[in-house]
């Protein structure tokens, strides 16, 4: 099985990597499905809604603020840092993520589409001010206030710059995101339930027009009937067993 994954990534001419939760749960950042998922804690409709934001924006920035510290806290794992080696190596093309965490730009990638947004973010609910906390050395700060953030420019309500559910994909990545998926030869699909649309569309549109899809993950999912090869485990120990036989076959 893992064979064969390395026998078509090697010869790959144009691989893309499709990333969700399941890739940084080894980095200790809680998914939300499954078992010790967010879900089981947190509604979604009270945390990640435009409607909970406008209802209760203190409940919402509690909820990003624990999400932020967590994934401050978090290192990429074998399976991020693998993605990024397939990059320099030439192999892989792009990753495109429903991530937030910002750990496969940690982990070296470059090419990284980021389909619903990212924690460091922040922009204005009212006018276009948008920040990212990381390159402004503002994070440990915006962390420790205790009011909601204020816009400098409007003094409206900041909000995460992530997608919430009923909101649309950013325009130009969904597009970016879906060319990649047809141009592409192999779809490596990692620790993503397949359940969340219109992400969840890009194995599909990569099969659709003759690609390969492999599928690294501990559970079945919504991708998983079209993948040619399924790979069950953890991302981060069958990642780096992988890259090991894809250099192989490169010798
Ligand atoms: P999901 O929570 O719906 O599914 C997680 C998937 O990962 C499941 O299929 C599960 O079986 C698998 N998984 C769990 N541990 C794994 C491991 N060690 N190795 C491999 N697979 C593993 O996540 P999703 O599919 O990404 O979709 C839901 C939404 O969750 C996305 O929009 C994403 O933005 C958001 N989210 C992001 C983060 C993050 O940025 N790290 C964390 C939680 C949720
Ligand atoms: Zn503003």
């Amino acid at each position: 099985m893992i064979e064969e994954a390395a026998k078509l990534i090697a010869k790959a001419k144009f691989l893309i990597a499709f990333t969700g939760a399941g890739i940084s749960a080894e980095s200790g950042v809680p998914t939300f499905r499954g078992s010790g998922g967010l879900w089981e804690k947190y509604r979604i409709e009270e945390v990640a809604t435009p409607e909970a934001f406008r209802r209760n924006p203190k409940l919402v920035w509690e909820f990003y603020k624990m999400r932020m510290r967590k994934m401050k806290d978090a290192k990429p794992n074998k399976a991020h840092l693998t993605l990024a080696e397939l990059e320099d190596m030439g192999i892989l093309k792009a990753v495109i993520t429903q991530n937030i965490d910002d750990l496969h730009r940690e982990a070296g990638n470059k090419r990284i589409i980021e389909l619903h947004g990212n924690i460091y973010r922040v922009k204005c609910s009212y006018c276009d001010y948008i920040e990212n906390l990381k390159e402004s050395g503002r994070v440990e700060r915006f962390l420790a206030e205790k009011e909601l953030p204020k816009c400098p420019k409007c003094s409206n309500l900041l909000r995460p710059d992530v997608v919430w559910f009923g909101e649309s994909l950013p325009e130009k990545e969904l597009s970016e995101a879906f060319n990649l998926a047809r141009r592409s030869d192999v779809c490596l699909v990692i620790g993503t339930s397949g359940q969340v649309y219109p992400a969840a569309y890009i194995p599909y549109i990569t099969k659709e027009h003759g690609g390969y899809i492999i599928e690294v993950n501990v559970n079945e999912g919504g991708i998983t009937p079209i993948a040619d090869v399924f790979l069950r485990g953890k991302a981060g120990e069958i990642m780096e067993e992988l890259l090991k036989k894809v250099k192989e076959l490169r010798k």
